[in-house]
């Protein structure tokens, strides 16, 4: 078997070890004989190599880089992207990424970045006086289905553990929060949802970077993707995940919040 991963624009949207995201899927595939190709989707990239991933990674970026990608996230891109999403292809989004998948972005210096308005949902940012939301950030999984697909591979409710930096609020409108926030900030700071789920796509402010650190959801992510791809049931082989589930449960303690199942 063998996945490729698109990987959009990698030297601009790569902050905070979001590129660990990308390694962490291509290891647990490897780790199982699945083969796996990266494919980086940047701006030389031809339309073509849009269609043929099996799923997709976008990390966080600075205002600035963003303005960069939207620029050229336009046209056959932007609806290669779209509808890859909206048939399902997994995805996974951090930070900056989800911004623009939403309606729009406005950064707090300069004009609104128009999203591609996929998820329904619009991203502010309060002005350079504004207070970042930064930290440790930690969120129960509740958007249907993926909360009930991985509390049933892990038999206890899943619980992110994350680490987020951003200047911009998230506000939801039609769309599901991917989960509610235990710590931390999350989209905006005042309505505890955190990220944003859509199809097979997941939208977060956690970076840590967030893979390793929910090693579940890229098995999650991994396994949609086979599903899509060979069209049958995929179970995969399980792992040794002994050092994860350490740190996470040192994470936890450290935040006072070691009463939470730690996603064994
Ligand atoms: N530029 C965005 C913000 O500050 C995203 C930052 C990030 O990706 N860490 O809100």
């Amino acid at each position: 078997m063998k996945i490729a991963i698109g990987w959009l624009y990698p030297t601009l949207m790569s902050t905070y070890g979001d590129r660990g995201n990308v390694i962490c899927l291509q290891r647990r595939c490897q780790w199982r004989g699945i083969e796996v190709e990266i494919v980086p989707l940047k701006r030389e990239t031809e339309i073509a190599e849009f269609d043929r991933v099996d799923l997709i990674v976008g990390g966080g970026a600075q205002d600035r880089q963003q303005e960069i990608v939207m620029r050229d996230l336009q046209g056959a891109k932007a609806a290669a992207l779209q509808q890859k999403l909206a048939q399902g292809t997994p995805g996974v989004f951090t930070c900056g990424s989800p911004q623009l998948l939403g309606h729009y972005y406005e950064p707090a210096l300069g004009k609104r970045i128009k999203g591609l308005g996929l998820l329904d949902m619009v991203s502010q940012h309060p002005g350079i006086e504004a207070q970042r939301c930064i930290g440790n950030l930690v969120f129960e999984i509740t958007a249907t289905p993926i909360a009930s697909e991985l509390e049933a591979m892990l038999g206890e409710k899943p619980v992110v553990i994350g680490f987020e930096n951003h200047g911009g609020r998230t506000y939801l409108q039609d769309v599901q929060p991917l989960g509610r926030v235990i710590k931390g900030y999350g989209n905006n700071g005042e309505d505890r949802t955190a990220g944003a789920f859509y199809q097979n796509a997941i939208a977060t402010y956690a970076h840590g970077p967030l893979l390793p650190k929910n090693y579940f959801i890229a098995d999650w992510l991994i396994a949609k993707a086979l599903q899509r791809k060979y069209e049958t049931k995929i179970a995969l082989t399980p792992l040794d995940d002994a050092l994860a589930i350490s740190g996470r449960k040192a994470m936890l303690q450290r935040l006072g919040l070691s009463k939470l199942a730690v996603a064994k």
